[in-house]
């Protein structure tokens, strides 16, 4: 038996989406309901996807099932698609499993022929609404099932506007109509290249056919990809009885909402049109009318729909998102789903569904998108401004930043700290850039991704960042942006959408975040329900302070190599990095000491009786030099000047040692514990820094922190032997000599694969295990973090070789194999063991529910992606 492809309205249900597709299911489901839905059929899901695997070949039977199924609708309605009299006209309309509004194509009015166009005009009793519609439909089948351009038909209609020497469409009689209906005819005969199938039915067959193609449309495909939906899902296709909303002025079509989308305020909110189509509404053809105003229009209508949008609500026991029409005063019901909603509507309509006792806490923490509540914490654009922007990237850290154009990282820093708003603009940004960017509102970069250095720094600090515009071209000599013949130069006033990646020439409107009531109480919620501990990444005590408030439960990685970048500590660390002896190293790092200490202090008085997790000094020693090409110029350029020779000693010394640290793969080289391997006295100044400044909290606050210190980049058990040890001595001195007791653990970053194979070898000297995605995925996968997006990384999400950027949603199945197998045996080992992840896949929802699955601990993001992983974890445990 050949499988089952269409489904007539009264067939379906709400559960059936799946096959029927989201629209199917809805007006199947209202027909049930009893509520006034047009007639139809649906076509499912099911018929699309074998439509595609077979190179675009319908299926057996498809065919004479839509055949059968039209057959049906016929006698049930007691009209003929196409017929000269009663004639049934159709919409042959998409709708997939997922909601894409817009995305897809549908085709009204089919049906109209040159038979059936006198009985549609007679029946209604208004001629020229025949010849409209048939002109539409002409145009719409044209371009969206045969692929013509619509110029040819615009170009007619604005001819034949100016020959009877009027300006609307509205204005054109029913004969001005009947000939450009002749006229349109002709254009698709020419542009066919032969008759253009007039059969109705042949028409319907060809309209499921483009529908079906319509699924494959670039815009439905980025849409799809944005929002992380399957490729193979597939629409269905909804052929249902044409209702008319532009018979007259008795006659409407409308768009409403039972809640408000934008706030979510318990209120009635819609709009309509009256001798309309409902095209006309969604494509903003034309300006429409305020719900409200109905009611005085068409009052009998009106409290139907009111009627009809209580039931439904109450019935789904959501907001819902609802297409009308009104003919001749009758409503007839198009469309329902769950209607799109901002973050802060969001958790307005689930906590007042709760209260209404519509829902329990847990649906309502189900609802809520956790990638969405990152809208709450940033400024954003207000949603009405209308400017164009001058180039878009990508959207690497939400919210928006308005401020002067400035190029490099000292100017900014510079303006930034005088209280001047500011935009700092790069081609791409280093560590170096870090004080610019912590005093600019926003970042520009012409390279790097979302998770280049760029971005993740950004979105620790929640600046908005728009990263990889690759169209600007950058001047640092002349300070200016140019891009599409406009050219911004320092000084000029920029707005940046790191929600959209948009960038605009001109300073637009903000409007301020929203950490509401709402979402205190529906944070509550999930909390209550989730077992992962949610701590933050924060390297300074604002920071800190920032993640506590956002509800982080700990740090979970605290950086300390920030606190050698800063502009009086750099010198101290030249000067250790350049030490001839053991001593002067000490003399340099003894300088450094009490300014990381008075850093932790800061940190810890911000986190007093949470857990804070330090890492010790982890990147590379060249990152604090200067770069190796610059410093031989310089060096070059003295000479030449014939500048004083004791200083092109030191610049010629400082050249010797960036020669001698530079390596080919730093990121591979002499970095994390390795420095601590060389260096004994960095591990050692750093845990006499932490251990000072936490009896220094404990002194002053009567509380400190609970301390963890983490060693980086261990593959050796014997590393983090000897580091713990290095460590431990420190630490018990510094505890002596003040004679204080104080409790603290000593554990490892889990970052190499070595590391996750021999964990249970580590385990044995470790307290807790941090997985630092970041390191992992980059060296499991043998693929830089910094180069892969704008490489073939970028090109691999693009054909589809990978779902997901592997460096923002965990690899499952290999990365994953790592951390799941790493915290098995590390916890074999040591059942004591503490397992965490602090990588960017901390803060992400898809990479949340997989640690949630294998059992870990806690995860530890940037403080702005908090909420989202407390929301992100609940969901996981639900
Ligand atoms: P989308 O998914 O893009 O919203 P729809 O299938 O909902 O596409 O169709 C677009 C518009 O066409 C709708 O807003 C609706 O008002 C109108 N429409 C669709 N089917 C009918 C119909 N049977 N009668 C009248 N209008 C219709
Ligand atoms: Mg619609
Ligand atoms: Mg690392």
């Amino acid at each position: 038996m050949t499988e089952k492809y269409t489904y007539d309205l009264s067939e379906g249900d709400a559960s059936m989406k799946p096959l029927l597709g989201g629209k199917g299911a809805g007006v199947a489901e209202m027909t049930r309901l009893g509520v006034p839905v047009p007639d139809g059929f649906t076509v499912t899901t099911q018929a699309c996807v074998e439509t595609m695997r077979n190179g675009g070949e319908w299926p057996q039977g498809l065919r004479e099932q839509i055949d059968d199924a039209l057959t049906r609708f016929e006698q049930r309605v007691g009209r003929t698609l196409g017929a000269s009299t009663n004639p049934l006209l159709v919409s042959v309309r998409s709708g997939a499993v997922v909601s894409m509004p817009g995305m897809m194509d549908t085709i009204l009015n089919l049906g109209i022929s040159d038979d059936s166009v006198g009985a549609i005009a007679e029946e209604s009793g208004n001629e020229r609404f025949a010849w409209d519609c048939y002109r539409r439909f002409i145009q719409m089948y044209g371009e969206v099932v045969e692929g013509l351009s619509g110029h040819a038909y615009e170009d007619a209609l604005t001819a034949m506007k100016q020959r009877r020497g009027v300006g609307l469409d509205t204005e054109l009689s029913a004969e001005d109509l009947k000939e450009l209906t002749a006229e349109f005819k002709k254009i698709s005969n020419e542009q066919l290249g032969g008759e253009w199938p007039s059969d109705p039915r042949e028409q319907l067959f060809r309209a499921v056919e483009a529908v079906f193609r319509s699924w494959q449309n670039p815009r439905a495909k980025v849409y799809r990809k944005a929002n992380h939906i399957p490729d193979d899902l597939g629409t269905a296709v909804n052929i249902m009885q044409m209702v008319f909303g532009n018979r007259g002025e008795t006659s409407a079509t409308g768009v409403c909402f039972t809640r408000n989308p934008s706030t979510g305020e318990k209120a009635l909110y819609g709009e309509f049109l009256t001798n309309a189509q409902g095209e006309d509404v969604v494509a903003g053809i034309r300006t429409p009318r305020p719900l409200e105003e109905m009611e005085q229009v068409l009052p009998k209508a009106y409290r139907e729909l009111v009627d009809t949008m209580h039931t439904m609500e109450s019935h789904y026991r959501d907001m819902q998102d609802m297409e009308f029409t009104i003919e001749n005063g009758a409503l007839y019901m198009l469309q329902t789903r769950n209607g799109k909603r901002t973050a802060a509507a969001a958790l307005k309509v689930a906590a007042d569904l709760v209260s209404e006792g519509l829902i329990d806490k847990e649906e309502a923490v189900r609802r809520i998108e956790p990638e969405q509540l990152d809208q709450l914490l940033h400024p954003a654009i207000d949603p009405s401004n209308t400017a164009k922007p001058i180039t878009k990237g990508l959207p690497a850290s939400p919210g928006a930043a308005v401020g002067a154009a400035v190029f490099d990282a000292d100017t900014a820093a510079q303006k930034g700290s005088s209280g001047e708003s500011v935009v700092l603009i790069r081609f791409e940004t280093t560590p170096d850039d870090i004080h610019g960017v912590l005093q600019s509102q926003g970042v520009l970069t012409a390279h790097g991704g979302m998770t280049s250095h760029a971005a993740v720094v950004a979105r620790g600090f929640g600046k908005p960042c728009v990263a990889g515009a690759t169209e600007i071209k950058i001047d640092t000599e002349a300070k200016t942006l140019t891009v599409g013949g406009k050219v911004v130069h320092e000084g000029d006033t920029i707005t940046l959408n790191g929600s959209t990646g948009e960038v605009f020439d001109e300073a637009l409107t903000l409007i301020p975040p929203r950490m509401n009531e709402d979402f205190l109480k529906v944070v509550g919620w999930a909390d209550e329900i989730r077992e992962l501990g949610v701590e933050a990444n924060a390297d300074n005590g604002p920071d800190a302070a920032k993640a506590r408030e956002l509800g982080a439960e700990g740090i979970g990685l605290c950086r300390t190599e920030h606190m050698f970048f800063g502009e009086d500590r750099l010198p101290a660390m030249h000067e250790m990095i350049l030490a001839g002896s053991d001593e002067e190293r000490q003399t340099a790092l003894d300088k450094i000491l009490p300014m990381q200490q008075s850093d932790f202090e800061a940190i810890f008085t911000a986190m007093k009786g949470l857990p804070v997790t330090v890492r010790l000094l982890d990147p590379p020693l060249h990152e604090f030099m200067p770069d190796l090409v610059s410093q031989a110029l310089k060096v070059q350029e003295m000479e030449l000047k014939g500048a004083d020779e004791q200083d092109l000693a030191t610049e010629r010394q400082l050249l010797a040692q960036v020669k001698k640290l530079h390596e080919q793969n730093p990121m591979l080289g002499t970095r994390g514990c390795r420095l601590g391997m060389l260096y004994p006295q960095i591990p050692e100044m750093q845990a006499r820094a932490i251990v000072r400044a936490a009896l220094a909290v404990l002194e002053r606050e009567g509380e400190t922190v609970e301390l963890q210190i983490m060693i980086p980049l261990v593959h050796l058990r014997q590393e983090l032997a000897t580091q713990r040890e290095i460590v431990v001595r420190a630490a018990d001195d510094e505890l002596a000599k003040a004679g204080k007791e104080l409790a603290y653990r000593v554990g490892t970053m889990i970052e190499l694969p070595r590391a996750a194979l021999v964990a249970d070898q580590i385990a044995e000297c470790a307290d807790f295990f941090s997985f630092g995605t970041n390191d992992l995925t980059q060296t499991t996968l043998g693929i830089s973090r910094d180069d892969a997006e704008n490489g073939f990384l970028g090109w691999y999400e693009a054909q589809g070789v990978v779902k997901r950027d592997p460096f923002q949603t965990i690899d499952v199945d290999g990365v994953g194999q790592l951390v799941e197998m790493g915290t098995r045996k590390g916890r074999a080992a040591n059942p004591k063991l503490s397992v965490g992840v602090c990588g960017e896949h901390g803060g992400d929802p898809d990479s949340i529910a997989f640690f949630q699955q294998i059992g870990l601990d806690y995860v530890s993001c940037s403080p702005y992606r908090v909420p989202i992983a407390r929301f992100a974890a609940a969901k996981a445990k639900l």
